[in-house]
């Protein structure tokens, strides 16, 4: 009987409950940063008063991680006013909000935002990955492994921004693809992140988190008239290593509305809760051991042919 792939990750989630995202326990994920970490946290405020759509930043994250070029231009600003999400082609996306629906033209008092991976301080992508495919580092990036993946796709269910994609139409080597920070792979830090180095009127600024936030509440308390008094990523789902400014409602640009609780902590919890009894971890590792058996079996099939 032939089983493909898919037929295997169904089966893997029959075993296992629907939703409960393994998460691994704090020690399991390794590396991490936490509110608690004594490594000075990187960080970048984009303050969404300032942006002006200009689309540099989405060029510059498409050269620096060498994605296939667009087939319109960045300098097209039609695509502004598509409620785009990133993709495995665009690690970053700018997106258009006019002040009133009917609103048609693009100009200045539309609202602007960049859309990336938040780089959770907990986030739910590491926890639901079960084989270390991703990983927060201490400074802050949360990185990814291409090496490691397996391809189930539950850090694409997991993350509360609805930020991982999937590179579907590549066949042979499909990655997880999502903003990498512009991480240094040597060091795992992140330096100079190509899209805030492009912006032309620094409405993204790199810096440390801590230093960040009393630089958004600096703005917001300079200028109340200006800002919503909230940092958006100060807290949510625990806290985020890309914190926005804002002077509209949240609803109103896309920013989700999320809890406070990072959804590892809920993940984690559902987790205890099921596995306290052993039979489902055991089930659900024996169906994992023969999805990697059966990737590397597929891979060395596919090698064999070559
Ligand atoms: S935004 Fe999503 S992909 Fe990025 S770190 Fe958070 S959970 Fe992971
Ligand atoms: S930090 Fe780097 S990878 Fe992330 S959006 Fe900016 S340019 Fe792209
Ligand atoms: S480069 Fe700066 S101003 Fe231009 S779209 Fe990006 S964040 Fe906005």
């Amino acid at each position: 009987m032939s089983v493909d792939r898919r037929d295997l990750i169904k089966l893997l989630l029959g075993t296992t409950v629907a939703g409960s995202v393994v998460g691994r326990s704090k020690e399991a994920r390794g590396e991490k940063g936490s509110k608690e970490s004594v490594v000075p946290q990187v960080a970048c405020l984009v303050d969404t008063t300032l942006c002006i759509g200009c689309r540099k930043c989405e060029d510059a994250c498409n050269r620096s991680n060498r994605l296939p070029r667009p087939k319109q231009p960045f300098s097209d600003r039609h695509v502004l006013r598509e409620r785009r999400r990133p993709n495995a082609a665009a690690f970053t996306v700018v997106n258009s909000y006019p002040e009133g629906p009917s609103r048609t033209q693009l100009d200045r008092d539309e609202t602007f935002v960049k859309f990336q991976c938040m780089h959770c301080l907990d986030p739910a992508c590491v926890s639901a990955c079960i084989v270390g495919a991703l990983t927060k580092t201490e400074a802050g990036p949360v990185v990814y492994d291409a090496d490691k993946c397996i391809g189930c796709r539950y850090c694409m269910i997991a993350c509360p921004f609805e930020i991982p994609a999937y590179e579907y139409l590549d066949p042979t080597t499909p990655r997880v693809r999502k903003c990498t920070f512009c991480v240094d792979e040597q060091q795992h830090n992140a330096a100079n992140p190509a899209c805030a180095m492009a912006c032309p009127v620094e409405a993204i600024v790199f810096g440390e988190r801590s230093s960040l936030l009393e630089l958004a509440h600096r703005r917001i308390e300079g200028n109340p008239a200006r800002y919503r008094d909230h940092v958006y990523g100060e807290y949510e789902v625990g806290g985020t290593s890309w914190l926005y400014l804002t002077g509209r409602p949240l609803a109103e640009i896309d920013l989700l509305e999320l809890p406070d609780d990072a959804p590892p902590r809920l993940t984690e919890a559902i987790q205890h809760g099921i596995f306290n009894y052993g039979a489902a971890p055991l089930a659900f590792y024996g169906g994992l051991a023969g999805l990697m058996w059966f990737t590397s079996r597929r891979n060395k099939k596919s090698n064999d042919n070559d």
